[in-house]
């Protein structure tokens, strides 16, 4: 047996409390990883891989990153989904006795992650929590660390769970034992950490923030989520805000899928914020306004006098260039305010942060007067909100010089005349030399002593050193004798101690007085750290109005008009995204026009005409307006939805492991299950990825519960022209088309709805349009006259009747298509899997 040192025992017992965290051991200028430890973090992190004793039997594998850049090194483990555990010194390991003391400071995990830079400001990073009374009973509740957020939820199913999850983007999820193994397995999934709930007690300096919470789940999965962020944290969580209550059927639901495939906040194809919603409305000036608005994106809006109160907003600013330019002028100056205050209450603001606080709380007056210039009652409460913390900013101003250093221990932060001892020390520093050099007159002057003279040295300090020959000319009393040479003798005097001292203390105490005063002035921030948040809110949500301005200035929107009853109409709209991609000069807008009586469209035209473009238009505009944005549209009049359902066809089916098919008939299943006569549904193309009478019939029976027992307002894209029959038979739908002309056999896209079914498919233009060979195409053309001929003899589909087979040869579970041209001639009449379900992509 090799003996272990005393330090490997001391890494040991603190490595055995975080066995599932790289414990990063500070050693002098490195945090060093040992054992397992080292040797995956040498791989992760490209490190060199040593080993520490190389003359014992079982060397210990050894890696190690310096300090000054352990913060990069960590971040790259924590997203890669690893916790890190810092162990730091405890104490100066040159007045140690024996070992050095260390102390694990704090557990970083994806989800308490708060360092995440520039790229993470307009996003949150939030930690959430669960718990789980019985199957239909679920405690949520979620923080973001760097801002002190905190919000919890009871929710009533598995999916509502998973949903807000997803919506959430939380990378980590704390669980007590009471939740499923199936439900943690769930998220581990989606690729979220499941991390245990901590065995000790909440900490009763914390237990403010559940004072608003009224029932039993909520408090326990608040307590949940804050003893792990105090167990994992080890500092100040003063910013953590009181945790509100919140209910997601207070929003206008949407499922993640739907959000996704509207691509809302996420680009589907990059994953980034290009192309999507959230790239389009994002004039926001500050990083708040950035993390507000995708707030309000995740969360419309469903309380008709919340959206109105907001729209009148934006109006305000949209018809006051002057004061909104003013306003943006104020707000590029508004540092992370939020970001700032978790800093103070973390003790790891420095000065420049601290100077950022005073100039973002600076331009609070400028942007009252700017407000108050609107001269608009809509901006009252904003006005009587915006405390401009000025205690705060005079007490910055005083104390901090206007461009301090980066550290906050070595000086130079504080302002002189902030504090007399303070001022003295720097006095003594800056003019020790001087006062050396005029105590020596005076001393010459009064002892008549023309060589006495005042010198240094390490042993005995400051002296005056006067020669043998004129010991006799000194007065007895002052002088006290410290040194004794061949032919002089050093003396002190009271004055020269009290300079002295001054002199050689002066450096260490001011850097020690400044950090204190320093410190004293975070603690009195930190005070205030509460009206910080306040006002940060009201500065974010300033922000994302005079975004809303911006971009329907610029786009052209309009104020929609809210109403009560189940009318919608739309006159020219359009995809906001897609125009702008696009240029408005080249997009075509559409009226979407649906009555009382007209509760489904149901949508034919050739595929790549626009149908998929004009549902997803619809949904963005209703986000767009319950948000409180305006729309893109001449003119807009629609209800407020509860809910938005979508089944459109995504590339997240592919990664989700099950076939398109199942991922289909389980949303469109959702939305039949969970619509109701105020929800909004979008379903395109639904049926089509299983046999061609198989899809049809489901189809046909989709839209008829949707009629019959739903009532909501559904979007119905189908390449099905049998179903265009339904109008007859079901009085709340109506046929819409996309129009395209053939010009020289060629097929032109008008992407214009019409009224009434479309006449063709053109699914053979659109797959010559793909690039297939001509002696295909040709063949496909014989083919479906044939069909159509046959098809004709048949007849025809009645509605509420059973679907009855076409003497056709019918492939049995027909692969899962993608949208491809091919399938544009299945609602021609379908036909043998191995002529018309070629792959368009071969031939391309
Ligand atoms: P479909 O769902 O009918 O197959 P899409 O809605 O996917 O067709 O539209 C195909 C393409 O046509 C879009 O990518 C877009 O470039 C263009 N497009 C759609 N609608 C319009 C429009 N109203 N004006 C101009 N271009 C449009």
């Amino acid at each position: 047996m090799t003996k272990t040192t005393p330090m490997m025992a001391q890494y040991q017992k603190i490595k055995d409390q975080y066995p599932d965290a790289f414990l990063f051991y500070r050693l002098g200028d490195f945090y060093e990883m040992f054992n397992e430890d080292a040797v995956k973090g040498s791989q992760l992190l490209e490190l060199t891989l040593t080993t520490r004793s190389h003359s014992a039997k079982n060397p210990i594998p050894m890696c190690g990153v310096p300090h000054k850049a352990v913060q990069s090194y960590i971040d790259i483990l924590v997203d890669q989904g690893y916790k890190v555990a810092i162990c730091e010194q405890m104490e100066d390991p040159k007045l140690a006795k024996g070992m050095v003391k260390r102390e694990v400071i704090q557990l970083v995990t994806p989800g308490t992650q708060t360092d995440t830079g520039a790229a993470g400001a307009k996003r949150n990073n939030y930690l959430t929590a669960l718990t789980m009374t019985d199957a239909t009973h679920y405690g949520l509740a979620y923080t973001d660390l760097s801002t002190g957020e905190l919000k919890a939820a009871e929710l009533g199913t598995v999916d509502t769970v998973i949903n807000e999850l997803m919506s959430l983007q939380t990378k980590e999820v704390v669980v007590d034992p009471s939740v499923s193994e199936d439900l943690q397995a769930r998220c581990r999934q989606l690729g979220m950490m499941i991390s245990a709930q901590p065995d000790i007690q909440t900490s009763s300096e914390l237990s403010y923030v559940e004072q608003d919470l009224t029932s039993d789940l909520l408090r326990q999965v608040t307590g949940v989520l804050v003893t792990y962020v105090t167990v994992t944290q080890k500092r100040s969580l003063a910013h953590l805000q009181r945790a509100v209550a919140y209910q997601p059927a207070a929003f206008l639901k949407m499922d993640h899928a739907s959000q996704s495939n509207l691509e809302i906040t996420q680009n589907l194809r990059t994953k980034k914020k290009s192309g999507t919603l959230l790239w389009l409305l994002d004039e926001t000036k500050t990083a708040m306004g950035g993390r507000l608005l995708k707030q309000w994106l995740d969360r419309p809006l469903i309380d008709r006098a919340q959206i109105e109160k907001r729209q009148a907003k934006v109006g305000v600013l949209l018809d006051h260039y002057f004061e909104r330019s003013n306003l943006q002028a104020e707000l590029v100056k508004v540092y992370d305010l939020e970001r700032l205050a978790g800093r103070v209450a973390f003790g790891s603001v420095n000065g420049r942060d601290l100077i950022q606080l005073q100039t973002s709380l600076e331009q609070v007056p400028q942007i009252t007067h700017t407000i108050e210039e609107l001269d608009e009652p809509v901006f009252d409460t904003t006005l009587q909100q915006l405390d401009p913390v000025d205690d705060v900013a005079d007490a910055i101003r005083d104390a901090i010089v206007p461009e301090p250093p980066l550290s906050v221990t070595d000086g130079g932060v504080i302002r002189d005349g902030y504090s007399d001892q303070l001022d003295e020390y720097r006095d003594a520093m800056r003019h020790g030399k001087q006062w050396l050099a005029e105590l020596e007159a005076h001393e010459r002057e009064v002892t008549g002593i023309n060589n006495l003279k005042i010198g240094y040295n390490h042993v005995f300090g400051y002296y005056i050193e006067v020669t043998k020959v004129n010991l006799n000319k000194l007065p007895a009393d002052r002088y006290e004798r410290k040194q004794t040479l061949a032919n002089a003798e050093r003396f002190s005097t009271p004055e020269l101690k009290d300079k002295e001292r001054l002199i050689l203390e002066a450096e260490e105490k001011s850097t020690a007085l400044e950090y204190k005063l320093f410190v004293d002035l975070r603690e009195q921030v930190k005070k205030a750290i509460t009206r910080l948040q306040k006002l940060a809110a009201i500065i974010a949500s300033l922000d994302v109005l005079q975004s809303f301005a911006v971009v329907s200035e610029d786009y052209h929107f309009v104020k929609p008009t809210l109403i009560a009853g189940h009318d919608l109409e739309i006159k020219q709209g359009r995809h906001p995204v897609v125009e702008k991609v696009l240029g408005r000069q080249s997009y075509v807008p559409n009226d979407v026009s649906m009555n009382d009586q007209t509760n489904i469209l149901l949508i034919t035209g050739p595929n790549m005409s626009g149908k998929s473009t004009y549902m997803r238009q619809l949904a963005l505009t209703v986000i767009m307006a319950q948000m409180g944005c305006f729309v893109p549209a001449e003119s807009a009049q629609m209800p407020v939805f509860d809910q938005i359902f979508t089944r459109i066809g995504a590339a997240d089916d592919l990664i989700s492991g099950q076939s398109t098919f199942m991922v289909e008939m389980q949303e469109a299943n959702r939305a039949l299950s969970h619509a109701t006569a105020n929800s909004l549904i979008l379903f395109d193309e639904i049926g089509r990825g299983t046999a061609t009478y198989d899809g049809m019939a489901l189809a046909q029976a989709i839209i008829e519960f949707v009629h019959d027992q739903v009532h909501a307002k559904t979007l119905f894209s189908t390449h099905y022209h049998e179903l265009t029959a339904l109008e007859d038979s079901l009085k709340a739908l109506r046929n819409v088309h996309v129009g395209a002309v053939e010009q020289d056999g060629d097929l032109v896209f008008l992407h214009q709805m019409q009224p009434g079914p479309a006449d063709k498919s053109y699914g053979i233009h659109v797959a010559k349009l793909a690039g297939m060979p001509t002696p295909l195409l040709k063949r496909a053309e014989v083919i479906l006259t044939d069909l159509e001929d046959e098809a004709a003899k048949q007849p025809a589909m009645a509605a509420k009747a059973p679907v009855t087979k076409a003497p056709v040869t019918e492939t049995s579970d027909a692969a899962p298509t993608t949208q491809s041209a091919a399938s544009a001639s299945e609602s021609a009449a379908p036909a043998p899997a191995s002529t018309v379900e070629a792959t368009p992509e071969s031939a391309t």
